[in-house]
């Protein structure tokens, strides 16, 4: 089979690959649509954990089944899935309970595990309506490949359980930011400020139901929570961006006794004073590895949530370079798909 190599910063090439073993507890996906993730850029414009040579990355998408493991039960060939790879050592407490996602040895599909930019892709633990769910035919393939960001967004909001009344805030605005305002949107939430970067995030953030976009590169987003939430400040803040000024920021904008969801991953470390969540009582949770699979396909199938006007770029696998080189710097780019 084809799948893209990746070789170190700016190096994804094209090869022929064995093809994956089947697992036991698994199953083989031939690959229709796989997404381009944040961290995935992280790896490819700074290169991986231990230089990354060899690995595949991939661990947002779509396909059908075409191989089924002894142990799997509940799908059969040509079935259309989405999936969450993940593999725990099999030893430890969280395993024994079947919760591998909480083992502290996790590898992790495209981290790990050889991922989706290839034809074809081997899911252990694979398990519908757990961390794997069936497409209803009213979902598309691309669409699909957006789920795990969406369960991402929709754990987010989840962990927060904001109320119709709550100013929300959320900052960073790739699909997991603009999946979180659907969401609050979807749940009655009236004030949503958002901020970030680009031009068409800042459009699709508007059209999803924020009521205040601040473009990043131009205005702080302090003053204006300032300027709508008054003496009263927000109830929510969502830091998807994994900037360390906006988590700074986050800390100022939220009352005492509110809420910072940390969702982006940082790439640098922040310093602090522990100081602020003790005097103000906030309360600092990370959304971290936790997906609510079923329940986004289950917000994508009732148009709750609409991630097409995301989806702003398709390549074949061939163009997996040029598809990772336009989501790093495309202006319009917000989620770029790699079809094999
Ligand atoms: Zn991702
Ligand atoms: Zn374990």
């Amino acid at each position: 089979m084809k799948a893209a190599v990746f070789h170190g910063a700016h190096e994804i090439r094209v090869e022929e690959y064995p093809y994956p073993k089947l697992p036991d507890d698994g199953v083989i996906i031939k690959v229709n649509s796989s997404g381009i993730c944040g961290s995935d850029l992280h790896v490819y414009s700074r290169g991986g954990r231990g230089g990354g040579d060899g690995m595949i990355m991939g661990h947002e998408f779509s396909g059908d089944i075409v191989e089924i493991g002894k142990d799997v039960t509940d799908v059969k060939v040509g079935d259309r899935v989405v999936a969450i790879g993940g593999v725990g050592c099999g030893e430890c407490y969280w395993c024994q309970q079947g919760q591998y996602i909480k083992c502290s040895k996790l590898s992790f599909l495209g981290y790990g595990i050889k991922g989706a930019f290839a034809e074809y892709t081997a899911i252990p633990n694979f398990k519908i309506g757990m961390y794997a769910e069936k497409l209803p035919d009213s979902v598309s393939y691309e669409e699909g490949a957006t789920a795990e960001p969406l369960s991402v967004a929709l754990y987010a909001v989840n962990q927060v359980q904001p109320k119709p009344d709550d100013i929300c805030v959320v900052t960073g605005l790739g699909i997991i930011g603009i999946c979180v305002i659907q969401i609050l949107r979807s749940r009655g939430v009236k004030t949503i400020i958002a901020s970030g970067r680009r031009t068409k995030r800042l459009e699709i953030a508007k059209q999803s139901g924020a009521e205040v976009v601040v473009d990043a590169a131009k205005e702080d987003i302090v003053p204006v929570v300032e300027k709508v939430a008054g003496s009263r400040k927000a109830d929510v803040v969502f830091e998807v961006a994994g900037v360390p000024e906006l988590f700074h920021k986050a800390l100022q904008m939220v009352h005492r006794g509110g809420v910072v969801d940390l969702v982006g991953l940082y790439m640098e470390q922040v310093t602090w004073s522990p100081s602020v969540i003790v005097g103000n009582d906030i309360t600092l949770i990370g959304c971290g590895l936790r997906w609510d699979l079923p329940g986004a396909v289950e917000l994508l199938a009732s148009g709750k949530v609409d991630t097409k006007p995301m989806i702003t770029h398709e390549f074949s696998l061939d163009q997996t370079k040029e598809a990772f080189e336009t989501q790093l710097t495309s202006q319009d780019a917000i989620k770029v798909i790699v079809k094999p």
